[in-house]
């Protein structure tokens, strides 16, 4: 591997947690007040229900209180609301995250809109993306925020670098333009319907890619030096994850860094959801 920096998301993180329970037992001594995220999770996704249970151990690891609030399949659309209702005037409740995907019968912009957007921790409330938009950030969405802390982690000032962003979702791709241009970089966002992927990403000197689509990067796509922030969770068979970048091929390239996968974004969006949560309750 030629001067490749990989960048390990699972150490950040757990320096982060450090800080995280150091101030959480802060504020508890200060104030008697115990952060508390409830997670909202519908149906029995195999994938959900690890991503909730990781959820759960961070926050208790952290010295917050988790409330896991398990509905079935086919709860209806109203069940969520009430439920969402009792969260929102729950004083012991700071953060409320709702586990998506939801079912396919749930419309999922319903459920967010109905959170506080004080205890929308996972920063998806039209409110808190809108104060993105305005540069007056409240909640960040927890990916896109982690995303930003692992590219400052190798250089703090992005003032006029290129960057791309591969994927446009509101949860990732669109609030990870919306940092960066924050930061003062050149942003172009690429997705689905983007006419030469390889154009739109060889002169970026920042890459994140959230598009689902497996090994969808490769060495032609990235330039020497750049950042390679790779989003994707790919299950290719029964134990073998890998993510949007083929990073076999990326690591050819001289002078980068680049996360792994598993290790590198994922432990950050779980540090984020307890940095928003622990904002929330101070
Ligand atoms: P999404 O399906 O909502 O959005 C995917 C985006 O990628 C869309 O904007 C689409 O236009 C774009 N896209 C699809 N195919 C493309 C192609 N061939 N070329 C260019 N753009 C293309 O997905 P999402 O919720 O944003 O998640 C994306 C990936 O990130 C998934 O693998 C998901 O599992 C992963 N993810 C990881 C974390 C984490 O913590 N690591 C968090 C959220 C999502």
């Amino acid at each position: 591997m030629p001067d490749i920096r990989i960048i390990d998301g699972r150490a950040i993180a757990s320096g982060l947690r450090d800080d995280i329970t150091k101030k959480t037992r802060i504020l508890m001594d200060e104030t008697g007040r115990v952060p508390g995220l409830a997670v909202v999770l519908v149906g029995k996704s195999p994938a959900s229900q690890i991503y909730v249970a990781a959820k759960r151990k961070a926050a208790s690891d952290t010295g917050m209180n988790s409330y896991v609030h398990l509905l079935s399949e086919d709860a209806s659309e109203a069940d969520i609301l009430r439920l969402i209702e009792r969260l929102n005037t729950d004083q012991n409740v700071h953060g409320i995250l709702v586990q998506l995907p939801l079912p396919a019968h749930i419309n999922k912009q319903k459920i967010i809109n109905v959170i506080t957007p004080a205890k929308d921790v996972d920063g998806l409330h039209p409110y808190n993306l809108g104060q993105l938009v305005l540069r007056q950030n409240t909640a960040v969405p927890c990916t896109p925020k982690g995303c930003l802390y692992l590219i400052k982690s190798i250089r703090h000032d992005l003032t006029g670098l290129k960057a791309t962003v591969v994927g446009a979702s509101a949860l990732v791709g669109r609030p990870m333009a919306q940092l960066l241009i924050q930061e003062n970089c050149t942003v172009t966002q690429a997705h689905s319907k983007t006419a030469d992927l390889v154009d739109a990403c060889k002169d970026a000197d920042i890459l994140v890619i959230a598009t689902g689509v497996p090994n969808l990067i490769t060495a032609q796509h990235v330039k020497d030096g750049a950042i390679v922030i790779d989003v994707g969770i790919n299950r290719i068979d029964e134990c073998r994850l890998v993510g949007d970048v083929d990073f076999q091929d990326v690591t050819s390239k001289r002078n980068c860094a680049i996360t792994p996968v598993p290790g590198g974004v994922g432990p950050m969006t779980i540090a984020m959801l307890l940095e928003n949560t622990l904002e929330a309750a101070t």
